[in-house]
């Protein structure tokens, strides 16, 4: 073994990229699920870190005997849990390039082309969205994106709360506005930035899932007669747990009559709206005040990379601007990114996106996400010819909710049996190795998910999520009822 001496003399690049490059191809085997148990990893690694330099193929043997098996393989083809997604080889390499430049992108002068790059790809990406109206800027997550854009909302009240805070002085309660179906980082940001959660406010949904409009416009109007300051209302494009679309458009009437923020999350489904069949998901986003899409969720690019879309990027500036002497621009009329939210340093991600955008080529995107839609519907095709499963919720995108209900114990069977005999179906399944699932609950009912969005997903692998599923059903489902 080699002793290092200096940086870089003994790190091996080409045997990293050649694992990786196993890796990416599906060369190389792994459980989608680790099938280790908690503390499993943590035993067999020291208690402390090394006096010594250690040798670079001593850290990969270590990665490899180590880390991988306690490695769940979100890059799988039949990794069908929460959201599915991809990180595209090409995405990877630009990740390898990224870090390698280890730019922080603050600045316009700490690394022009990370500047003006971000810009352009935000431009291309607004155009594909058909947002070309809005600016985009790229954070680590739809979380910290919704953040930033409860953040402006909250200083687009005229409340002074930037420079007087929310402390010793009179307000009043600032609401904001969801479904039981919104992503928890709304009433987490809410939680941060001082609103509390008593003040966000469950609008009721439909049997689809979605918004009711009409009661939105009750809750708020109520609010203002109480003396309350509804501050934002948040519409999902895809909500986590089934999809499911609030409508923007009509949603978007009552916010403007009222002049509330309106803030779209589509981190999942946004991109979507790439496909002109599917520009009814952000239909009425154009009077939005932001937009989150994530393209580290559904279109190929390596975590992390969400953009946040806004109307307005001054009102962004004004929340967030705050400029230490020795980060004062030199130069005028560029765009300092550290402008628009928390982070000061930041990650060059849009060299990441710049590569899929071009690599793939807008109609390869598009031909890509029809291929995880019509492997989706087709699998909901199988669920609904097979008696003794039912689909539970409408899916318009790559994600299906269902649940193992059979014919022998219809109407024998309570929600505490099924949620039981679900559970244990997902947890043997997934024990399997084979593929991997995850749950929710719609209505107080478990359901499984199957969400579908890798990049080497086939048919092949979706039939076989969906044998493992009904064959450890059975087995289940004889067990509980002596063979029945
Ligand atoms: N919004 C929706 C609709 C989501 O489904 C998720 C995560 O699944 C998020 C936001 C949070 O995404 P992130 O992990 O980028 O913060």
């Amino acid at each position: 073994m080699k002793k290092s001496t200096s940086v870089n003399d003994d790190c091996e690049f080409a045997a990293v990229a050649g694992w990786i490059d196993k890796y990416l191809s599906g060369d190389l085997k792994y459980p989608v699920l680790a099938q280790v148990a908690p503390g499993d990893i943590r035993a067999q690694l020291p208690s402390s870190a090394p006096e010594q330099g250690e040798p670079f193929d001593a850290l990969m043997a270590d990665f490899e005997r180590t880390v991988l098996p306690g490695i769940t393989h979100w890059n799988s083809p039949r990794f069908f849990a929460y959201f599915a997604t991809s990180a595209a080889p090409v995405a990877v390499a630009a990740e390898a390039l990224a870090a390698a430049l280890d730019v922080k992108a603050m600045l316009w002068r700490t690394s022009p082309a990370a500047t003006e790059l971000e810009e352009v790809v935000m431009e291309w990406l607004g155009k594909l969205l058909g947002v070309e109206q809005f600016t985009g800027i790229i954070y680590d997550t739809a979380s910290i994106g919704g953040f930033t854009a409860l953040a402006a909302a909250r200083e687009s009240l005229g409340l002074h709360i930037r420079e007087r805070g929310m402390t010793a002085r009179d307000l009043p309660a600032l609401r904001v506005y969801v479904t039981e179906h919104t992503h928890s980082h709304i009433p987490k940001a809410c939680i941060a930035l001082g609103i509390g959660l008593e003040n966000v406010v469950v609008v009721e949904s439909d049997d689809r899932f979605a918004m009711r409009p009409g009661d939105l416009q009750k809750h708020i109007d109520r609010d203002i007669a109480a003396g309350m300051r509804p501050m934002c209302v948040v519409a999902t494009a895809g909500t986590t747990s089934t999809t499911s679309c609030d409508p923007i458009a009509p949603i978007a009437q009552v916010t403007r009559a009222r002049n509330i923020w309106l803030h779209v999350d589509a981190a999942y489904a946004g991109v979507a709206a790439i496909m002109p069949e599917y520009r009814w998901i952000l239909e009425g986003v154009e009077h939005a005040d932001s937009l989150v899409v994530n393209p580290h969720k559904w279109l190929f690019v390596p975590m992390d990379c969400s953009v946040l879309y806004v109307r307005d990027p001054e009102q962004l500036r004004r929340t967030f601007s705050l400029i230490p002497e020795y980060l004062r621009s030199q130069e005028e009329r560029v765009r300092n990114y550290m402008d628009y939210g928390l982070q000061l340093g930041r990650r060059f991600r849009a060299l990441k996106l710049w590569f899929v955008l071009r690599y793939f080529g807008a109609e390869g995107l598009r031909e890509r996400l029809r291929g995880h839609i019509a492997l989706a519907q087709e699998f909901a095709s199988w669920v609904r010819a097979d008696p003794d499963w039912e689909v539970m919720a409408p899916h318009p995108l790559s994600v299906v909710c269902l649940r193992y209900n059979p014919v022998h114990t219809h109407g024998l069977s309570s929600e505490d049996w099924l949620e039981l005999t679900n559970a244990q179906v997902m947890e043997s399944v997934n024990r399997t190795g084979e593929v991997f699932l995850s749950h929710t609950k719609i209505g107080g009912r478990f359901v499984l998910r199957m969400a579908i969005g890798n990049l080497r997903t086939t048919r092949a692998d979706v039939a076989c999520a969906w044998e493992i599923l009904r064959s450890h059903a059975r087995r289940r489902g004889m067990k509980a009822y002596g063979g029945g």
